[in-house]
Parts: structure tokens; sequence; C-alpha cells
């Protein structure tokens, strides 16, 4: 006898599982199933590609048993059944990053974290949500010893060696007093079909009913083993579009991908020329928990003329569409294909191509509620593809929505192109944008001073880690090009341009002054126009080198060397004119300081010296007052 103990993360949601969950409880055998067909799935490929096992004759099958003398449920399948290190790593340990995504997100509020359960699935543990105690019996195809796990849902589980005729997996589920409706075979048979009527096996209920047998004097009641199949058992995407109702869509998605939330959309496609395939995608409502993990789950299964080969491959599609749920079955592919071949496998190159497309477009023919809560959920996905999908470029800048200057909520691209082209003397084609963390802080960026006096729209990027290598990788959008506001003049119209001539020989003197004062502290100080409220701003050196390593090394999680500054000043603001005029040594020094803090600190940046920065404040105030 072997006992272990459950991993501690394990242990918690166990706990949740039997103490606060008790709404929608019907789902674990939804979990169940899914987890005999993928069973049973591993089986079938097996069979193609393992000289053992291509003579055994093989009826895949799942049958759910009640029983109501035992006030037991049992969920059996021949798949490919666990040996016992498998028990140990598949159920005693988190294997999935789905699980700690899972429990991260927890609330403690009972109703919301059994949404959550709903959409995460969580598998096999959601069975203690009805269980007292579960045993799983199972031996491992290829094998000769059987195990049986067997856990009351507590601490710890046991696993000890069995006697079991053939490969599979017995989930014997023994009901809690108030779980006693799943014995009910009505119930049962409503549930079944309600999650699991495409999955391609034939699913059986057995159980027992009284009957009247016999005939004319002789009929008497007696107990009748019954067994029927109850679901349709023919995978979903091989049927024609027009037998498909949007529930059997649902259905399918549900229990192929564990969440109970209605899909935002689903498009099914069979293609019919050089090459034969099938495809059915989901984009879930909710964003999948794990997608900016690096071990994420894919999404994708892939089949060959209906086997199962693959769920774990993650370049079925290109990574930026990671959140996408679905079915491949290709009818060129031959069935031994290995799994270590696919990723150069022109065939499903091809697939994956026309895949894209379809997907693109079916997002842009969204409805306005379904789009927005879209770009909600992936619009940071779509920047990704933006980066490394040059050609979906287009129609994924057409996807994206970006804050901006001008309006409320978000924008499109072509938005801001429509309002920028309806502006009066509008002739240079360019986005404006600009990139930080802080969206206040952003749109009340100094920079973006001379832009409004222009009445230039400009983008407000505030995702930073991902705009800052995004954007300036963009270059063009139907001949626009973008811009990053940090790195140009400001907008300024000819008069403008002999007045700066004029204030820059009026006020180099001053900057050079500034210069020295500040040292080091800055690349440069110079007269800039496209302020109006401010005295300065500072700007980062975009043509420093270090410049356009910052957001790899930001990708990389190392630390940042800070890019030197470019000191601005606005020499129409008073308080320059007037540092201009002063001899006063101390105050032109103080006031230095103070400019290029305060123009660090509308940049969301620290000022060099918080402590100095307080007092050289105080020490101006108190002699103006
Ligand atoms: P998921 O199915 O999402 O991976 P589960 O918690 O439901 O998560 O199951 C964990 C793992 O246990 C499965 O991935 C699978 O490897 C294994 N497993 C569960 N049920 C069975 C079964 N009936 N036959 C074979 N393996 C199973």
């Amino acid at each position: 006898m072997a006992k272990h103990q459950f991993q501690t993360e394990i242990g918690q949601l166990l706990h949740l599982m039997t103490h606060s969950l008790y709404s929608n409880r019907e789902i674990f055998l939804r979990e169940l199933i899914s987890n005999a067909n993928d069973a049973l799935d591993k089986f079938n490929y097996l069979r193609l590609t393992d000289e053992r096992f291509k003579e055994e004759e093989w009826n895949p099958k799942i049958t759910v048993k009640l029983d109501a003398k035992d006030n037991s449920l049992s969920v059996i399948d021949n798949g490919i059944g666990m040996n016992e290190e498998d028990l140990i790593n598949n159920l005693g340990t988190i294997a999935k990053s789905g699980t700690k995504a899972f429990l991260e997100q927890l609330t403690g509020d009972a109703k919301k974290d059994n949404n959550l359960i709903g959409q995460f699935g969580v598998g096999f543990y959601s069975v203690f949500m009805v269980a007292e105690r579960v045993d799983v019996i199972t031996k491992k195809a290829g094998e000769e010893t059987a195990y049986k796990f067997s856990s009351d849902g507590t601490g710890e589980f046991e696993i000890n060696p069995v006697i079991k005729e053939s490969h599979g997996t017995v989930v014997y589920v023994k009901l809690k007093e108030d779980a006693k409706e799943f014995l009910d075979h009505w119930r049962v048979r409503e549930i079944v079909r309600k999650y699991s009527n495409h999955i391609p096996y034939p699913i059986f209920l057995n159980y027992e009913t009284e009957e009247n047998v016999g005939e004319g004097d002789k009929v008497e009641m007696k107990t009748v083993q019954k067994s029927e199949q109850v679901n349709e058992a023919k995978a979903l995407w091989t049927l024609p579009k027009s037998e498909l109702k949007d529930e059997d869509y649902v259905e399918f998605y549900s229990t192929m991908w564990h969440d109970s939330e209605e899909p935002l959309l689903w498009l099914h496609n069979k293609a019919e020329g050089t090459l034969e395939y099938t495809t059915l995608f989901y984009i879930p409502r909710t964003a999948p928990a794990d997608i900016f993990r690096a071990d994420f789950q894919p999404g994708v299964k892939l089949y060959v003329k209906r086997v199962f080969i693959t769920d774990d491959e993650k370049e079925l599609l290109p990574l930026y569409l990671r959140f996408v749920r679905g079915i491949i079955d290709s009818e060129d592919l031959p069935l031994n294909v290995s799994r270590e071949m696919l990723q150069e496998n022109r065939i499903l190159a091809n697939i994956r191509q026309a895949s894209v497309k379809k997907i693109l477009s079916a997002i842009q023919k969204l409805d306005e509620e379904k789009f927005a809560r879209f770009i909600e959920q992936y619009n940071r996905l779509i920047k990704e593809g933006i980066y490394t999908d040059h050609l979906n470029k287009e129609t994924l800048l057409q996807i994206v929505r970006y804050k901006s200057s001008k309006v409320e909520g978000l924008t499109s691209l072509d938005e801001y192109m429509q309002r920028a082209g309806e502006r009066e003397g509008e002739t240079e084609k360019t986005f404006y944008y600009i990139v930080g963390d802080d969206e206040h802080v952003l749109r009340n960026s100094p920079l973006l001073e001379a832009y409004r006096k222009a009445d230039i729209e400009v983008l407000i990027m505030d995702d930073r880690e991902v705009d800052e290598i995004v954007a300036p990788a963009i270059g063009e959008y139907k001949g626009w090009k973008f811009v990053d506001v940090s790195t140009v003049e400001a907008p300024k119209a000819e008069e403008d341009k002999e007045k700066l001539e004029k204030l820059n020989e009026e006020f180099t003197p001053l900057a050079e002054k500034l210069k020295t004062i500040l040292g080091d502290a800055v690349k440069e100080v110079r007269i800039t126009t496209r302020l109006s409220e401010s005295p300065s701003c500072v700007v980062p050196d975009s043509f420093d080198p270090m410049a356009a390593m910052r957001p790899i090394l930001r990708s990389m999680g190392q630390e940042l060397p800070d890019l030197p500054l470019i000191l601005e000043i606005n020499p129409e603001h008073e308080m320059i004119r007037k540092l201009a005029e002063t001899e006063d040594e101390k105050i032109l020094e103080e006031s230095a300081w103070v400019l290029f803090d305060s123009a660090k600190l509308a940049e969301g940046l620290d000022p060099s010296d918080k402590v100095a920065f307080a007092k050289r404040v105080a020490d101006l105030l108190s002699r103006t007052l």
C-alpha cells in the first residue's frame, strides 16, 4: 500500500471542491467523459503507430454505469490507461498551468469561484463536488500491472496494484449523500446529451430498472439491466453545417475545451480542392488564463481522417492566435505523420495560412458588442500578430484598436485617418503616437501640448511592454507613417520656424547656463516651441544607441539602463523669460533643477533627488511669497 500527499495547490483545489462549490455540479460528468474521450483518442493513435497494437480488436466506447444500491456512478473507457507514474503525475501533481492560473484567480466568493470552475473545467478534480470517495482503476496499454488510485478528496491519496484484464480506466465515484440525483438515469442521460452528444465515440448508459416482464397472467415486476447508447457519436465537425444547430456547436465546444461560457464565435469550414480538410475554430468569450504564460496549453487539435493525432502542437496556428480553440482534420496527411515533422509540413503550412485568413475575416465580421469584447480580451495578441505576421499585417492593423487623444474609448486606425483627413489643410499622412505605462500621464504629457494646439490627434499607447516593441516596427499603414512624438520636433507652422530661430538666438545663453548647472544629468538643453502651458519637458535621446535595445532588454526581464534625457525649455513661458534676465546665480541654480525635476515628474519619472527637489520648491516659493 502506498500513500502519497497531494501537492499543496491540489489540496487547496480539493478543499474548495468539497466545501464551497455546489452549483452546476453536473459538469463533473462532462469532465470525466472528456478525459475518457482523450484516452480513447490516444489509444487510437497508438494503434496506428505502434506495431504491438495493430492487430488488437478494439471497439472504442465509454460507459457510464449507475448503481443505485451501491450509491455509485462509474465512467469506464477502454482507452490508453495509466500506469503508477502517470497516476502520480496526472492526478497528484499539478501538471497544467491552467490549474495554477485557476487558483490564482480564486476570490473566495463561492459564487464567482463557481463560475471560474465552469470556465476552467479543472478536469478530474471537479468529481469531488459530488464524490465521497473516488477510485481510479486503470491499466496502461502494453503494460502488465494495473493500479488503483483512491482518494476521499482530502490531503492524501493511495495507489495500489490491482487486477484488471484489459487496458483502459474505470473512474468509480462513490456519491455523496446529497448527490443522489446522479443515480437517476433520466437526469444522467440528459447531462450526457447536453455536453457530450457529439464526441466521436459511443457513450453507453448502464443502469437497473424495474419493469413488467412476461405475458398475460405471468406478468411480474423484475429488475432488469439496461444498456443503451445515449449520444450520436459522430464527430461534430464531419457533419454538414446544415444539420447542425447553434446548441450543437456550443455543446461540443464546452466538452472539448472545458468552457461553460458560450464562445464568441465559431467557424466551420470544409475545403475541397487540391487539399481536402475540415476546420472548426472557436474563439473563447474569455481569454484562456494561460495565454501569457510560456507553458500555455495549445487549443487546436489535429486529426487525420478523423483520427486524433495531437493537441500538443503549439504552431498549428501562428502563436499570436493561441487563444483559438478548434479542430483541424486533414484528409491528405499520412496517418502515421510523426509529430516531430509537423512544423515543417507543407500541407499543414497551407492549412494554417488559409485558416488564419478565415479567422481574421470572421473577427472583422463580428457585431459591435462582440467585437468590443474581442478587443477587450485579445487586442494585445493582435498587436503581437502585427509584429510577427507580415502576410496579414494589413488586416491586423484594421482590427487593432488604440486609445487616442481625440476620442474616448478606442479608435481604429481607419477612423483616425478619416478624422485627420477631415481636418483642413491636413496633408501629411502620419499616425502620431506616444508610448508609456500610464494612460493619465500620457494624456497629460507636455509632449502633446503642441499637438493639441495644432489640433492633431495622437494615439495613446499605454501597454508599454508590447507597444514599445510593436509600434516602431509597424512602419506604414495604407501609406501613412507611424511617428513617435518623443522622437520628432513638434509640428509648427512656417512663421513658427522664423520665430524659433530668433528665440534660439535670444535664449541660447540661458540654455548653456542651465546645461552647465545640470551637468551630466542631461544630455542637452534646448529651446522648443512644442510647449504651450509648461515651462519645460524632458525627452529621451532617441538617437542614443541604447534606445533600440530597451524593448529587447525589457522583454528579457532585464534592468533597463536609463536613457540620457534632453531638457527642453519653453521660451514663451514667463518663468523662462524671467530666468533669462536674472543675474541671481542661486535662483538660477535652484530653478534649473526644479525645471528638470518637474519635467521628469510629468513623464512619470522620479526627480533626481526627491528630498532636494522638495526643499528647492519650498525655497523658491518662500522667496516669492
Ligand atoms: P485535463 O484532462 O484537462 O488534462 P484532468 O485533471 O481532467 O485534466 O486530467 C489530468 C490528466 O489525467 C489527463 O491529462 C490525463 O493524462 C489523465 N487522465 C484523466 N482521466 C483519464 C482516463 N480516463 N484515461 C487516461 N488518462 C486519464
